[in-house]
């Protein structure tokens, strides 16, 4: 890359709302860090070997599109085709309230701690914890299909920077279940999740 498309790089990576700016310091992405992140990729590339200084983020984006570079570049197309988009959403902006009364920022937290921490779980079960759909039975063993969701059972006025959210605190809902959990309140806990199912 030349220099004038990794200060354009560098730029571009300031500008996006990839991390909170207050995690930022001085020397946050600026050119003498691409630059080094790069040519350190490339090492990596070349000695078939990862750089010891290198985010681990490189390899797991390499390895995944290794075989569809178009793709990738795609992705990255429309993410500077969108910028000025992207930049104008908020964190909590009003469309991510998604059904939540307690509103957008509350319901973006909430997603937020479900991907950050749901998706790390080993105990992964094969049917939703409320209807019981099996994804297995409708479409078959499909590989690398996620379908289960992780859903956050503390609930949104509850939720606080002094907590873990560990394994109990979840459970692995279809996204219709998930949807509806969001809108209905009281909140639903462990005791009372299963209540939200009409009996006949
Ligand atoms: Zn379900
Ligand atoms: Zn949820």
């Amino acid at each position: 890359m030349d220099s004038e498309a990794i200060i354009d790089l560098s730029n571009l990576l300031n500008r996006l709302p990839i991390i909170p700016i207050a995690k930022r310091n001085d020397t946050f992405r600026n050119t003498a860090g691409v630059s080094s992140q790069l040519s350190r990729f490339l090492w990596s590339l070349k000695y078939n070997e990862k750089h010891a200084n290198i985010g681990r983020i490189f390899t797991i984006i390499y390895e995944e599109y290794k075989e569809r570079p178009g793709e990738l570049h795609e992705i990255a197309q429309a993410i500077r085709r969108n910028e000025s988009v992207i930049r104008q959403v908020g964190f909590g902006a009003s469309e991510e309230a998604d059904g939540f009364p307690e509103g957008a920022i509350l319901c973006h937290l909430h997603r937020h701690l479900e991907h950050q921490q749901g998706f790390q779980f080993k105990n992964r079960v094969a049917q939703c914890a409320i209807c019981c759909v099996r994804v297995d039975h409708i479409y078959g063993s499909l590989p690398n299909v996620q379908f289960l969701e992780p859903h956050l059972l503390v609930p949104p006025t509850e939720i606080s920077p002094d907590m873990t959210y560990v394994e109990e605190y979840f459970i692995m809902v279809c996204p219709n279940c998930h949807s509806i959990l969001h809108q209905i309140r009281p909140w639903r806990n462990r005791k009372t999740y299963v209540n939200i199912l009409q009996t006949l």
